[in-house]
């Protein structure tokens, strides 16, 4: 008798980077007796714009940490570079893969993605769902005779969420047997998407450093989030958004590990995954709203030189308004900034300096780690005014920001050289101050607020 030929899948790592509770992984295994972890480094990124040096240098990180999880299981990472349809059909072809199974995905690059590898593939591709999320976009929807595909308010979209029963997490694999002769670049190779700079503070890839991270943050982070998560100085959010850009952490594990916590610092920290979710439902069900307006509400954005010369200023820290300056030179330093300065920087481009959000939105995408479409072009539309908050006019004012999420004044003297000698609350009003040097004001707060009551209600 001769002995028969084993079975192979693929399983395609797209923004799922872990072995833990990895349903993509997991059903990969369980289809066949070998698998092939592809990971494919597709250009097409590059020319869209999303392969930026932070986010490369943490892609990198977590690909050699996945690389070397799987070997100690006996296998290892494939990685190709090319365009993804065209790869893992070339690479399904040479090891007769039976299955192919991949993530869903909520952007646009995503669905022309898994539409190209049906057609390349057909029933061989199996998409899975509730591997980057931890609710699948879809799963709830308004009832009644709406009609909708979505939930455009996130408070009713979050009652409805928190009634799904989420899956249980899956265990990493125990072994992995990948068939020999399948060519793989290293992963080094995905450094050649883009070349420039880094942030110097960029937390360290991979999904062991997310679980270090993770675990370090149920212990002594989650219980006190209800109290601190608008603490500027305090720095007491999780931290955890890169990991779970890219997937080193799974949402639906995540959502458990908290409730299992309770109280009620893991009731805001799970309402903050649902915000994520939300968003990710959003951008299914539009992805034009990446570029286009959710809600559009007439606006014509500032362009001419004193708005270029204000969006430098704003790009550069160097507004004049102290709080704002500091989530800028946060954002360059570390790749990332608090959720609390994201808001009033963004409130500020977009109300006070009412530039465009696409101007704001790109160059968080160029800078942030995290940088996610769904989150941060839903999240600069929400701010301003044309996506899914409830009430689109509100602006935030710097000074009656910083008097309450930064009153002593401390989040701004760490990101600020110039004002670290000015102590207390002072720090956030240095224009008053004689014998300190610091940018003037690009804008005044009240003849800015006046510009955009009007701009959204012209007589
Ligand atoms: P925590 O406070 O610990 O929250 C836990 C997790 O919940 C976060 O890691 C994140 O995954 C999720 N979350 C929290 N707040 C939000 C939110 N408002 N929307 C969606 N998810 C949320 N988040 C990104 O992940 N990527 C982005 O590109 C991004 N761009 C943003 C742009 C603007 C203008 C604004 C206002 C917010 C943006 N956010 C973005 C949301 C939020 O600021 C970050 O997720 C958060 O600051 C990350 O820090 P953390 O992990 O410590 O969050």
């Amino acid at each position: 008798m001769t002995p028969s030929h084993p079975s192979t899948s693929i399983a395609v790592f797209t923004s799922d980077l872990r072995l833990r509770d990895n349903p993509v992984l997991h059903a990969a295994l369980r289809s066949a007796d070998q698998v092939v972890p592809l990971f494919i480094v597709d250009r097409r990124v590059a020319g869209a714009g999303f392969a930026v040096p932070n986010r490369v240098a943490f892609l990198r990180d977590c690909l050699a940490d996945l690389d070397a999880g799987l070997r100690e299981r006996g296998g290892r990472l494939v990685v190709r570079t090319g365009d993804a349809v065209e790869e893992i059909r070339r690479v399904a072809e040479q090891v007769g893969a039976g299955e192919v199974h991949i993530a869903g995905g909520v952007s646009a690059f995503a669905g022309r993605r898994e539409a190209g590898l049906r057609a390349a593939l057909g029933a061989a591709l199996r998409v899975h769902g509730t591997v980057l999320t931890a609710v699948e976009p879809g799963v709830v929807t308004p009832s009644g005779a709406s009609g909708k595909d979505h939930f455009a308010v996130f408070t009713p979209y979050f009652r409805a969420w928190q009634g799904v029963e989420l899956r249980r997490p899956l265990a990493a694999p125990r072994g992995v047997r990948v068939p020999s002769g399948v060519r793989s670049e290293p992963v080094a190779a995905v450094s050649s998407l883009t070349s420039g700079g880094l942030s110097p503070g960029l937390p360290e890839g991979g999904e062991r450093a997310a679980r270090r991270r993770l675990d370090a943050w149920l212990r002594s982070g989650l219980a006190a989030y209800a109290d601190r998560q608008d603490d500027l100085a305090g720095d007491a959010t999780s931290r955890l958004s890169p990991y779970l850009h890219f997937g080193c952490l799974s949402p639906v594990e995540l959502v458990h590990r908290a409730r299992k916590s309770g109280g009620p610092g893991a009731d805001a920290f799970v309402r903050q995954l649902a915000w994520r979710d939300f968003h990710h439902q959003v951008l299914a069900a539009r992805p034009d709203a990446s570029r286009t307006d959710y809600r559009p509400r007439g606006d014509r954005w500032r362009s001419d030189a004193d708005a270029v010369a204000a969006i430098a200023a704003w790009k550069a820290g160097r507004t004049g308004y102290p709080l704002v300056d500091a989530g800028m030179r946060q954002l360059a330093a570390e790749g990332w900034m608090h959720n609390r300065a994201r808001l009033l920087v963004a409130s500020f481009l977009t109300k006070t300096l009412y530039v465009d959000w696409r101007v704001g939105a790109r160059h968080f995408l160029d800078l942030l780690v995290d940088g996610d479409v769904a989150n941060n072009q839903l999240n600069w539309q929400w701010v301003a005014g044309t996506g899914t908050d409830t009430r689109p006019n509100r602006v935030l004012n710097p000074l009656a920001q910083a008097r309450r999420f930064d009153p002593d004044g401390a989040y701004v003297r760490r990101w600020l050289p110039e004002l670290a000698d000015v102590p207390g609350r002072r720090v956030h009003t240095p224009w008053a101050l004689p014998d300190v040097s610091y940018p003037p004001p690009i804008v005044d707060l009240a003849e800015a607020a006046a510009r955009f009551r009007r701009a959204r209600h012209p007589a």
